[in-house]
């Protein structure tokens, strides 16, 4: 469990994006996970009090990295991101590989090259703190698209995810969660967790609420991405025995179809 006093602030922006400030107050560290929206991330600053001090970016789409040069100009703060994506990390300061940990603010952090939806996605596990930053790769009910690797490199990004402790709590990069679960219902209608996951999101939509952050538990449960074991899903989708991957990447394509 956590124990230390990380805080989270999470904030729309865009469509259907996630800002989120991390801030330690012992240090006054504070953090925005990726630069989705340099206004609405300069408001949640001040709205919080807290001064940016680190970037850490996920990957180079432009509604994650597309703020960083402004931000880095206005508050001198420290760019981290993926060595392997430097050259599309606008004003990277610092570079990671799988496995780094890093201080912040005295909570450990270690990062997970996690390549599918791009080939330098990077994830940040905060791993004092139950708390991980999955970016665009791992949705509530849902994964990233393909736009960059295969289905074998997103199996392995997202069996790195499935080793966490089941209580992390996992702050994805967009509000996509109704949506996937929909999707989910067509490839697993017999999850009894998951029609319920439905039916509950379903009501917090209609009442204007989010639906992240979601926990590891959840998703195993619920998220066919993380379920290519599930017999009624390869039933379904018509891919029995087939490897996780194989199975993995049938869903996604379907998913892409839908
Ligand atoms: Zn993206
Ligand atoms: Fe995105």
């Amino acid at each position: 469990m956590a124990t230390s006093n990380l805080q989270v602030y999470q904030f729309s922006c865009l469509d259907d994006n996630f800002g989120y400030l991390v801030h330690d107050p012992d240090t006054g560290t504070t953090a925005t996970i990726d630069t989705p929206e340099v206004s609405a991330i300069n408001q949640a600053l001040s709205v919080k009090g807290w001064k940016l001090t680190h970037i850490l970016n996920t990957h180079h789409h432009p509604d994650h990295a597309g703020g960083n040069l402004e931000l880095k100009q206005q508050w001198d703060c420290e760019i981290i991101g993926a060595e392997c994506d430097a050259a599309r990390i606008p004003g990277i300061d610092r570079q990671l590989v799988d496995g780094d940990k890093f201080d912040f603010g005295g909570h450990r952090v270690q990062i997970f090259e996690t390549p599918g939806h791009t080939v330098g996605h990077i994830v940040y596990h905060f791993i004092n703190d139950d708390v991980a930053f999955v970016g665009d790769t791992l949705f509530s009910m849902g994964c990233g698209r393909l736009f960059e690797g295969d289905a074998t490199q997103m199996w392995s990004s997202l069996q790195k995810i499935l080793k966490w402790p089941e209580s992390t709590l996992l702050y994805c990069a967009h509000e996509y969660t109704q949506g996937n679960g929909h999707f989910a219902l067509t490839v697993e209608p017999q999850n009894a967790d998951l029609q319920a996951r439905v039916k509950q999101v379903d009501e917090l939509r209609a009442a204007g609420k989010w639906t992240v952050p979601t926990t590891l538990k959840l998703e195993k449960a619920t998220n066919p991405f993380l379920r290519p074991a599930s017999v009624d899903l390869q039933q379904t989708i018509g891919k029995v025995g087939a490897p996780l991957a194989e199975v993995m990447g049938e869903t996604r394509r379907l998913k892409d179809n839908a």
